[in-house]
């Protein structure tokens, strides 16, 4: 018992700039980053920020172990089976930057669509072979034909492409081909 007092007077004096004053010195810009640095474990090349995902970040009730953080996200569908993992990463990697405790709050409305996806997260998308979905194709009352038909291809650019499966390898993801290249890909269903 006396050992374990003497070990924590060390922890207590040991000069800033260590382990434990870096891990209390989270704050809201850090989180912020923290967060936003999350991939989306469906489509793990582009993060939550850049899908959108992420909508809030705040540093709450800072002490001395390191703040409470709370964050916001707007899953891509209210059913998406990302969603626990999604929320299991935040907390972890906010957990292993600082935070004492994480709240991952989720918020339905305003909805997510596919419009919210940054210029960034498309042109990752596309590198990695899945067509992101034109801007503003999601727009209410336009119908989902004509999304269906700006869908291109993101190898060779042909819009001459068709669904084969409303599911892809993801549940936000459908597989299509393309009937130029004949490759498969898949396309971020618009919402
Ligand atoms: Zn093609």
């Amino acid at each position: 018992m006396s050992g374990v007092s003497e070990i924590r007077g060390v922890l207590r004096t040991q000069p800033a700039g260590s382990t434990r004053s870096t891990r209390s010195a989270l704050t809201a810009e850090r989180a912020s980053a923290v967060a936003a640095g999350v991939v989306d474990p469906e489509l793990p090349v582009v993060t939550i920020e850049e899908l959108g995902i992420l909508r809030d970040v705040r540093v709450v009730d800072d002490r001395a172990g390191g703040p409470d953080v709370e964050v916001e996200i707007t899953p891509t569908y209210s059913g998406c089976p990302a969603l626990d993992a999604i929320r299991d990463d935040i907390t972890a990697a906010l957990r292993e930057a600082g935070a004492q405790a994480v709240r991952v709050r989720t918020l339905l409305s305003p909805a997510w669509s596919t419009d919210r996806i940054s210029a960034a997260g498309r042109r990752k998308l596309a590198e990695a072979g899945i067509a992101p979905p034109r801007p503003g194709g999601a727009s209410r009352g336009r119908g989902p034909v004509l999304v269906e038909l700006s869908v291109r291809c993101p190898r060779c650019g042909s819009a001459d492409t068709h669904e084969v499966s409303r599911f892809g390898p993801t549940a936000c993801t459908a597989l299509r081909t393309c009937a130029s290249c004949l490759e498969p890909f898949e396309h971020v269903k618009p919402l």
